[in-house]
């Protein structure tokens, strides 16, 4: 694996440009993200190095305004349907671009969980996985069902992602809003009932 190097240094460095850009309470969803994502990396056999740099990094653009993103949007040339959207998609799949250029991380597996932290994906490797249910399930998150979803984390990461797909889905529905398609793109990997013949 090429773990790259992190000190301790390295890694406190990281966070103070990163509480720079948020709020205390976001500041501190970050460091509990952290703690979940590199104890999830240890027992599941990722590179905790790794599920540092992404965690601490996952929502470093979710307090942008809407108008930087519009720019990078355009500039970046992503899909211009995005631009329909709003800061919750936008934060991660946009969000990475940021992290990329003012952070200066480079490491595409770190890059691409963030990318996909809020909405999923069909396909995700054991990294993005691992930063999608962190987000879900660290100690300051309180909804009903957080306890079962952290229970079932700590034994089957796939199911904690379906979990968490199932829930999120529903929750969306529930509010009327919209669902990004990505987002049903994930539900319907991950929780639909696969037709068989
Ligand atoms: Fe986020
Ligand atoms: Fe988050």
């Amino acid at each position: 694996m090429n773990e790259p190097t992190y000190t301790d240094l390295d890694r406190e460095r990281l966070m103070q440009k990163v509480q720079m850009h948020m709020s205390e309470k976001r500041f501190k969803h970050v460091l509990g993200v952290e703690e979940v994502a590199v104890a999830l990396a240890e027992k599941y056999g990722a590179s905790p190095v790794k599920a540092s740099i992404a965690a601490l990094c996952h929502d470093y653009a979710k307090e942008r305004p809407d108008d930087e993103f519009e720019l990078v949007i355009r500039r970046d040339g992503f899909d211009l349907a995005l631009l329909n959207w709003n800061n919750a998609i936008w934060h991660g799949l946009v969000g990475a671009n940021f992290v990329a250029r003012e952070l200066e991380i480079e490491d595409e597996e770190i890059l691409q969980a963030i990318r996909l932290h809020t909405t999923g994906a069909a396909q995700m490797s054991l990294l993005d996985k691992i930063i999608y249910v962190a987000d879900y399930i660290e100690p300051g998150r309180d909804f009903p069902g957080v306890v079962e979803a952290r229970e079932i984390a700590m034994v089957d990461l796939d199911e904690a992602v379906r979990y968490e797909t199932k829930h999120t889905l529903a929750h969306l529905i529930e509010n009327e809003n919209a669902v990004y398609p990505k987002t049903l793109e994930t539900y319907n990997h991950w929780v639909a009932k696969k037709k068989r013949s």
